[in-house]
């Protein structure tokens, strides 16, 4: 069984189809990288698996067999579901330990939950490279770079199964998505699957196992990275951007 499932999935905004009708399936462990141009519904389509900030208009999807179209974000972050937004978001006034505590505190109800958020929190900061000289620095006054981490940091300190991570590598310098790619690998090898939204096709074909690419909010190929990028459909939508 897949770990995510959507099938025939929808969503417009008055009379645009930002997302149109969009099936697939992500397997555990694996990485599954989704392209198209700016525009193409990328975004939307994580807005609308996450439930932050809606649902889809139509269409089933499914996360390790449970229905969640339709949950609150809360309840499908509850399940084990998480995500990294395009923009760098944080909270500018708080620590990066304090940002990192709030994502590991995140559904802990258990005894000695604190310590073990604490505990969390430090580790998944190690993790992406904010070590512990980094903790008590205001979010605000990290780097693009660093922001991206601790926005990572932040998710990955949920313990979720699966990560869905919008434009990554967006507004890195080259080195920086270097580091980038080593990063996201290594938290595929922490067992978490991942969902990777990239405009940057070079990003994707090194990382992901299976790729699709939209384009105005349609599924416009899907398979094997080297197939779908040789596509002749792929290649005309991204010379036309
Ligand atoms: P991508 O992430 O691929 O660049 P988006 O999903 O952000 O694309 O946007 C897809 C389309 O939906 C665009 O035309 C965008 O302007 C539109 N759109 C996205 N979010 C909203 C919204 N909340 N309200 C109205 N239109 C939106
Ligand atoms: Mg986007």
């Amino acid at each position: 069984m897949a770990l995510l499932e959507l099938d025939d999935v929808s969503k417009a905004f008055g009379s645009l189809k930002a997302v149109d009708g969009v099936s697939f399936k992500v397997e555990a462990g694996e990485i599954f990288g989704i392209a198209g141009p700016n525009g193409s519904g990328k975004s939307t389509l994580f807005n609308i698996i996450t439930g932050i900030p809606f649902g889809p208009d139509r269409g089933h999807i499914r996360f390790d067999g449970t229905a969640i179209n339709g949950k609150s974000g809360h309840a499908i972050a509850r399940l084990g579901l998480a995500r990294t937004f395009q923009r760098e978001t944080s909270f500018d006034g708080l620590t990066v330990f304090e940002n990192a505590l709030i994502g590991a505190s995140y559904g802990r109800k258990e005894k000695g939950a604190a310590a073990a958020a604490r505990e969390a929190a430090a580790e998944a900061l190690e993790f992406v490279g904010l070590g512990s000289v980094s903790f008590g620095r205001l979010a605000g006054e990290l780097s693009v770079f660093e922001r991206k981490c601790l926005m990572l940091a932040t998710a990955i300190a949920m313990q979720p199964r699966m990560l869905l991570l919008d434009e990554p590598a967006s507004s890195l310098t080259k080195p920086e998505i270097e580091t980038s790619i080593g990063l996201i690998r290594r938290t595929a090898e922490r067992g978490i699957t991942i969902l990777l939204i990239e405009h940057v096709l070079t990003f994707l074909m090194s990382l992901s196992q299976h790729l699709l690419v939209l384009n105005n909010g349609r599924v416009l190929a899907a398979g094997e990275p080297a197939s779908v990028i040789a596509d002749q459909r792929v290649i005309e939508a991204y010379l036309g951007t």
